[in-house]
């Protein structure tokens, strides 16, 4: 019955049941969950596999150090699935950003980044004597603005931080080209979110760009524990990471204190490196499937009003670590309050969807450092993103498109009763202002 009903809507493109239209029929109020559970694998998606990958750091007799040949082999392995880049595997993706950061750090220098950021991003800034310079983002994409990062660019900018948020790769290959143009603005691409960028080829050429940062840890697409991965082309940047650092433990493996150590001991972790090492034999495979299963989202959720993409469904080169969406509240008639978006998530939640607001506030309201010196007026695409985005989780494999269809229904569902909810959510919204 499920299944008819479920085809009857899909094949119409709206609910024609009355009695699905029905606040009753929403989980959250006393109904059957669209997505039962137990029927989707949270990420990491452990396997017994994973078992024999850590059996083998156990059988190495040795637990840590950088020059362990199962850190080795990820690098090598993961730097011919990203060649040309040069790979060195560190404790964190927040590492990797720092030791980018520090490298190309001038006295009184300013590093441009999107205004909407991960906040641990923006922390190694600081601690590598920096400032953030905040810009706007494309509403597009949730990427920094390129021509708001052009015109932010002065005297006194170190580097340029490019955030792939959700999966979204970031190309903007006009603004590289303008930034490229002055001369000493070094480009850093967080790609913690977004792993594909870092195999990207276009003409044979890799993305115009000085590092890539990349996380491991068990939310990434390695899901390996703790782990960061920096890519460069400069030897110069390679080495330095030894030097930000490592204190005693060389890589050729002499136990060493190096006289110009930072000692920050960002050593990646063998147990989570042979995790990832294992991962990287399949990771085209899990993205492909991310790939299908955004696909099918899509197409389900296309004709929902008051719903958008947040990425380009055109571009084939996109990650989906999740998969993003912000709210129209003006197209459903509700108000255009972050209270809106909030209780439609709580609809799907509550229905068994992964949904999740990734963040209701800036960057710089996160760090002690830089609260309040911006205002988020100043930032309208980043503040709209703030109050209505979100994003479905749990689109990786094993998980197919069948369970794509669960949360389909899900929403569907929802939005069919959501013209009957409009007094609740204005309520709410005036609570919230
Ligand atoms: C996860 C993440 C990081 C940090 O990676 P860690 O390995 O957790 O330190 C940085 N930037 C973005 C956008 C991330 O999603």
């Amino acid at each position: 019955m499920l299944n008819f009903e479920r085809k009857t809507i899909g094949d119409a493109g709206y609910p024609v049941s009355a009695s699905r239209s029905d606040k009753s029929s929403l989980a959250a109020f006393g109904g059957t969950r669209s997505v039962p559970k137990g029927s989707v694998t949270p990420w990491p998606a452990t396997q017994d596999a994973h078992l024999k990958a850590l059996e083998q750091v156990v059988a190495s007799g040795r637990y840590h150090r950088v020059n362990h040949p199962i850190v080795r082999s990820l690098e090598d392995r993961f730097g011919s699935w990203a060649a040309p880049w040069r790979v060195r595997a560190v404790a964190s993706g927040t590492a990797a950003i720092h030791i980018a950061f520090h490298y190309y750090r001038r006295p009184g220098g300013k590093v441009v980044a999107a205004a909407l950021n991960w906040p641990g991003a923006i922390g190694p800034i600081h601690a590598a004597g920096l400032e953030p310079k905040f810009v706007d983002v494309s509403l597009s994409d949730a990427a920094i603005d390129p021509a708001a990062a052009i015109e932010a660019v002065e005297g006194d900018t170190t580097a340029l931080l490019i955030t792939h948020l959700f999966g979204n790769p970031a190309f903007r290959r006009d603004m590289r080209q303008r930034i490229r143009a002055r001369g000493d603005v070094a480009l850093v691409d967080d790609c913690a979110q977004a792993i594909a960028v870092a195999a990207w080829r276009e003409q044979g050429r890799s993305l115009d760009s000085d590092a890539l940062a990349l996380s491991a840890n068990g939310a990434k697409h390695l899901g390996a524990g703790e782990l960061g991965l920096l890519c460069a082309r400069d030897q110069g940047l390679i080495d330095h990471v030894d030097r930000v650092s490592l204190a005693s433990s060389a890589r050729n493996g002499e136990r060493v204190f190096s006289p110009i150590t930072l000692g920050y001991n960002y050593r990646p972790n063998v147990f989570s490196s042979a995790i990832a090492r294992y991962r990287l034999e399949t990771l085209e495979a899990q993205i492909e499937q991310r790939r299908r299963n955004a696909a099918q989202l899509h197409r389900r959720l296309a004709d929902l009003s008051g719903l958008r993409p947040l990425f380009n469904p055109a571009q084939p080169h996109n990650s989906f670590l999740s998969y993003p969406l912000r709210l129209v509240p003006e197209d459903l008639d509700l108000p255009d309050s972050a209270a809106t978006r909030d209780y439609i998530a709580e609809l799907l939640l509550s229905e068994g969807v992964p949904v999740w607001v990734w963040l209701r506030k800036p960057a710089w309201d996160y760090l002690p450092f830089s609260r309040s010196r911006w205002s988020l007026q100043d930032f309208p695409n980043t503040r709209r993103l703030l109050d209505t985005m979100f994003y479905v989780s749990e689109i990786a494999p094993p998980n197919d498109e069948t369970v794509m269809d669960l949360y389909a229904d899900a929403f569907e569902k929802v939005w069919s009763v959501l013209p009957k909810l409009k007094d609740e959510i204005a309520a709410r919204a005036k609570s919230a202002a």
